[in-house]
């Protein structure tokens, strides 16, 4: 810190002062055989340095690409690229450990390097100074006095050495983080699984239970049948479990009890890699990875060539935006790049999905309300990529439950009504409670102003 470079600093300057007053033969040969040590210590230090900040770069990058993989750990499954993620992160994690070597072997030279120009300068000063005692010149005090000023001058160098203990303690680090990646994920190809080639996309439940711990049930059981290209809207209180019923489709958990069944299959039985290409998962907060516009929506197909993208884009009502961007579909979004308004991100997140061209969709409506003309771009991409395709919505907005062919509503983990927007209203229960609460008054409020600090559109 700059406290202590200050501190020894004043040190340096204040033995040396000392010594040139005791004895100014003894401090020129001092002053002889110091300046070797500082240059030294000055290069290495200097590229000490640099390379200490080349290994927290790299460090950082591993980080970001980690984080990223993390939080968007659903669309990394959804799109199966855990092996490029893999990649990705080995590789960022190569990066730090060939700079961090770098610098281990610099201070390999460094650190013996200072320790042998120091214990050489006070060889030569006990000899030296021990011919002045004997001579009479100096007294056995004086020398005493030299050689603890003489250390004091050295402690700022050996400080240096210091850096080396915290080297130690970060590969330390590195080794539980290595041990923390070995540990098995769920494999995607399992052998003799079904390959059930193109789905038409029935989803069914059977009397399936589900508990996060095995214990507590959240879904109680719960029974569905839903016809290929069909639109179930989910609603119902927070906590209710809608997410976790959708988590089953593509497998992120299994049922406890009962059965899963995609195109009359048992779930569990299909290939996951298979099934998940099949899955299209827009997530309520939309997950855009460090990298460009293109890298973004070609995330589940990265080899899918310009004119797909664009296609996918203009479905999704997102090319005219991206377009308008500082460098198109090459800007850099997400952490470190362009900031996008929330309805942009999502027109993203739709145009991802609608490129993987998948059979069964689901979608998790963002609660956070956009200005009136986001919301109609999102609503028309979102109607877009849902034709033909069996659709999963939890469902926060009135116009989504309106186009619904089936709502269903749950509650503690129950399917308590299930009908059509109109059949709903005119039972009055449950639904029509939450449609009072949560739909109208949100949309209306929506439809004649736009809410205040809501995220606005930047062409
Ligand atoms: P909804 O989507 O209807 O708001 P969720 O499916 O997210 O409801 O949650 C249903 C219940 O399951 C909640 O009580 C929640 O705390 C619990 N839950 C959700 N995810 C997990 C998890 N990963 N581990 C343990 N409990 C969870």
């Amino acid at each position: 810190t700059p406290i202590t470079l200050l501190r020894e600093l004043i040190t340096l300057i204040g033995g040396i002062g000392l010594m040139v007053a005791m004895n100014w033969r003894l401090s020129l040969l001092i002053l002889v055989v110091v300046p070797p040590i500082v240059v030294a210590g000055a290069f290495f230090g200097r590229r000490l340095q640099r390379l200490s900040i080349d290994v927290q770069d790299h460090l950082a990058d591993s980080t970001v690409s980690l984080e990223e993989m993390l939080s968007g750990i659903r669309i990394v499954k959804s799109f199966t690229r855990e092996p490029w993620e893999r990649a990705r992160f080995a590789r960022a994690v190569d990066q730090s450990l060939v700079a961090a070597l770098r610098r281990a072997r610099l201070q390999a030279v460094f650190i013996p390097t200072v320790n042998l120009l120091g214990s050489g300068a006070v060889t030569l000063l006990i000899w030296y100074g021990g011919r002045l005692v004997i001579r009479g010149a100096l007294t056995p005090g004086d020398l005493i006095a030299f050689l603890v000023l003489m250390v004091m001058v050295a402690q700022p160098l050996g400080d240096m050495a210091g850096q080396y203990g915290r080297l130690r303690q970060g590969l330390g680090s590195a080794h539980r983080v290595f041990r923390l990646l070995d540990v098995a994920t769920e494999p995607l190809d399992v052998p003799g699984a079904l390959l059930p080639g193109r789905l038409r996309g029935s989803v069914r439940f059977a009397g399936v239970s589900f508990a996060y711990d095995g214990l507590n049930p959240i879904l109680h059981d719960v029974s569905l049948d839903v016809a290929p290209g069909e639109v179930v809207a989910l609603v119902g209180p927070s906590g209710a479990g809608k997410s976790t019923l959708v988590n089953l489709i593509p497998r992120f958990h299994d049922a406890t009890r009962g059965v899963v069944e995609i195109d009359g299959e048992d779930a569990r039985r299909l290939d996951l890699r298979d099934l998940r290409e099949q899955i299209g998962l827009v997530p309520q907060e939309t997950f855009l990875f460090g990298g460009t516009v293109r890298e973004n929506i070609a995330y589940g197909r990265p080899r899918a060539s310009d004119e797909e993208i664009r296609a996918a884009a203009r479905d999704a009502n997102a090319d005219a935006f991206v377009r308008d961007l500082p460098e198109g579909y090459d800007t850099v979004v997400g952490e470190k790049g362009v900031r996008l308004s929330a309805g942009q991100r999502q027109r993203i997140a739709i145009a991802r999905v609608l490129l993987k061209d998948p059979r069964l969709l689901i979608l998790d409506e963002a609660t956070s309300s956009l200005d009136t003309v986001a919301e109609r771009q999102v609503q028309e991409a979102l109607e877009r990529v849902m034709a033909g395709r069996t659709t999963f919505v939890i469902a926060h907005r009135l116009t989504t439950v309106l186009r619904a062919d089936r709502i269903l509503v749950l509650e503690g983990g129950r399917i308590v009504e299930e009908g059509t927007h109109a059949a709903l209203l005119a039972r009055g229960g449950l639904y029509r409670r939450l449609w009072s609460l949560q739909f109208r008054e949100a949309d209306d409020a929506a439809a004649t102003e736009p809410v205040p600090g809501s995220p606005v559109e930047r062409p």
